[in-house]
């Protein structure tokens, strides 16, 4: 389906009328397991010598539709959905790592993920080291011999810093490893990671793909170009002791690396997608570049007019001319900056608190791109498990307040903000 443009991938791509039935929207295939047609089948499906289904915990025909999807409009090669964005970070990293071996990351990252790769990781022996996400030749002084990948989002959470893709992946190749993108805050209507050199992206698709704040997903994206067999990743590379001896990256070339993340990692750790949600998150697919669009639209507006407000002593918006990330937003994604953003409140902490305390239209809560307009203060929230000095360096500080601006009529988002300001 390559060949359309991508409003078009949106709402078609993996989909077909139901073979069955003729349904025109994807069917919510809400099954465990289906039928073999015979012994030989389920062997030859069981040695993954042909494709079929098998388990739900491994595949299931509507998180299909949703894969195909996303690997469209990403431009990879093939996807991987699961439960959930840490999910997919966990299962991203699990084919490249070993007991003992790193990661280098940016430090500007989504709290979670700064808490995930810290503690949880480190408990299967992974490390992370930290880079400057506006310093490219900060990560390169981080990669030793044990370094297996370089992580970091496009549109970094919470301060909208967008990442020198290009530079970044150039450094991560030249030490024989692949750059993971986490793409949730651009979404491939934004920015398309693969483009700039990207080997893997990885989704909280909780967020803009869904875009309505109903479900939880997380997609693991292949861009099908990174060569395994450097000696780097004998999980690709070596025989699998789980399949016979078969070695993955020999049998399945450009594919080798998302199957390894389904028939390895996603086998073994187990968080599967319901069904339901792949196929809400697939709905919200289909509106994903209208939605984006306006998103874009309106937090610019609104970031233009708290630059100018009396109450407020800073905003951070890459899309504003005169921003840090400002150029890297001309070059990476100059049809919008994305929706989220931070500015400082004059007062500090309490005044931080006291905004997210007045507002009526906006939804203090901890989440970003939905429909609707969201406000958080993460120094008491999201990164509150971080150190101070950890937290200023991820742009979480104590006068920090985060929107993720929605679809709603802008003078209305922009008077919410206003009333609360003076409030
Ligand atoms: C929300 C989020 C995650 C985690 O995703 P979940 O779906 O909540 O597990 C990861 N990265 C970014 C940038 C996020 O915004």
């Amino acid at each position: 389906m390559s060949e359309f443009g991508f409003n078009t991938l949106s709402v078609h791509a993996g989909a077909q009328p139901d073979p069955a039935t003729g349904a025109r929207a994807t069917p919510i295939y809400q099954t465990t397991a289906y039928v073999f047609e015979d012994a030989d089948h389920a062997a030859a499906l069981f040695n993954l010598q042909v494709f079929g289904n098998i388990y739900s915990r491994i595949m299931n025909p509507t998180n299909a539709v949703l894969e195909e999807r996303v690997a469209a409009l990403e431009g990879g090669r093939a996807a991987l959905a699961v439960s959930s964005g840490h999910a997919a970070q966990l299962i991203a990293f699990h084919p490249l790592m070993n007991p003992g071996d790193e990661f280098v990351a940016a430090r500007h990252l989504y709290g979670g993920s700064i808490t995930q790769f810290k503690h949880s990781f480190a408990k299967f022996d992974w490390h992370v080291k930290w880079a400057d996400t506006q310093n490219p030749d900060s990560f390169k002084a981080q990669i030793t011999e044990k370094t297996k990948a370089v992580y970091i989002e496009s549109i970094a959470n919470p301060g909208g810093v967008i990442s020198d893709i290009e530079a970044i992946a150039a450094i991560a190749h030249s030490a024989g490893v692949p750059l993971i993108v986490d793409n949730t805050m651009a979404s491939p209507y934004l920015i398309r990671p693969f483009e700039w050199g990207a080997d893997i992206v990885v989704h909280s698709a909780t967020k803009f793909l869904g875009g309505h704040g109903n479900s939880m997903a997380g997609v693991v994206v292949d861009g099908g170009r990174f060569d395994w067999g450097n000696g780097k990743f004998p999980t690709l590379s070596e025989p699998c002791p789980s399949y016979h001896g078969m070695k993955i990256w020999e049998t399945f070339g450009d594919m080798a690396y998302a199957i390894a993340c389904r028939v390895l990692s996603l086998r073994d750790l187990g968080p599967a997608l319901s069904p339901t949600n792949a196929f809400l998150i697939l709905t919200g697919c289909e509106t994903l570049p209208l939605r984006m669009q306006r998103h874009c639209d309106n937090a610019l507006a609104v970031a233009k007019w708290l630059k100018e407000h009396p109450k407020v002593a800073w905003v951070n918006y890459a899309g504003l001319e005169g921003d840090a990330s400002y150029g890297l937003h001309r070059t990476y994604c100059p049809k919008g900056a994305g929706s989220i953003f931070t500015f400082g409140v004059k007062g500090g902490y309490e005044a931080g608190k006291a905004m997210v305390n007045n507002v009526k239209l906006f939804s203090h809560l901890a989440n970003i791109g939905d429909t609707r307009s969201l406000i958080i203060h993460p120094a008491s929230t999201t990164h509150r498990q971080l150190e101070p000095e950890q937290r200023a360096a991820a742009g979480a500080g104590d006068d920090v307040v985060r929107l993720s601006i929605g679809i709603e009529n802008v003078e209305d988002i922009v008077a919410d903000l206003d009333q609360a300001l003076n409030a």
